[in-house]
């Protein structure tokens, strides 16, 4: 690194970014993958992910995972997902600086699960890029909460005619970039700078 350049930093959320949620059509209920069996990579990722990589965007990922402590799967499935879909996500040469974690329950009351910034400024610190050179993409509005908490830039992924966006206009949350996906982003991105 050096050279006087600011380090570029974006952190991504991860299910529903960068792998698919895992929808249970039986119960109706949306879930991140439990079970390495399930992790499924969101088409076009792996290239948006190289092309962010050749554009000298660090990368990172800030994700909660509370599925284990509240005992619906175990920390080596949860160990086995990640690797998996950082395997996959990793496939066309976009490269992953580091993953930031969040096991905890909302009830345990940590310090990094996010809307709370700990996982965001963990990226930042271990990446030394500054707020105003980073930014947060999710598709919940807990990264988007987490970015401006983290004083980052922050896009949203999501429908344009969205319930979550109602969220933001109720709230003045809004992000500072709405995109349908990580592929879209990724375009936008390299025509702002
Ligand atoms: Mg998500
Ligand atoms: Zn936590």
């Amino acid at each position: 690194m050096g050279g006087g350049e600011p380090m570029k930093l974006i952190i991504l959320d991860r299910d529903g970014v960068l792998n698919e949620m895992v929808v249970d059509s039986e119960h109706g209920t949306i879930d991140s993958p439990l079970h390495l069996s399930q992790v499924k990579i969101i088409p076009g990722v792996p290239g948006a992910l190289r092309k962010l990589t050749d554009a000298g965007y660090l990368l990172a990922i800030a994700s909660n995972q509370p599925s284990a402590a509240k005992g619906k799967t175990t920390r080596d499935n949860l160990d086995a997902v990640h690797s998996e879909v950082l395997r996959l996500a990793q496939s066309e040469g976009g490269k992953i600086e580091s993953s930031h974690l969040c096991f905890h329950r909302s009830e345990d009351l940590c310090a990094c699960r996010k809307p709370l910034p700990g996982l965001l400024l963990e990226a930042m610190q271990r990446t030394g890029a500054l707020p105003s050179q980073t930014w947060m993409v999710g598709d919940g509005v807990t990264d988007v909460r987490a970015g401006q908490a983290a004083h980052v830039r922050t896009a949203f992924l999501g429908p344009n005619k969205c319930d979550i966006c109602k969220i933001f206009e109720q709230n003045s949350l809004a992000p500072d970039l709405r995109c349908p996906s990580l592929v879209a982003f990724a375009e936008e991105i390299s025509l702002l700078f």
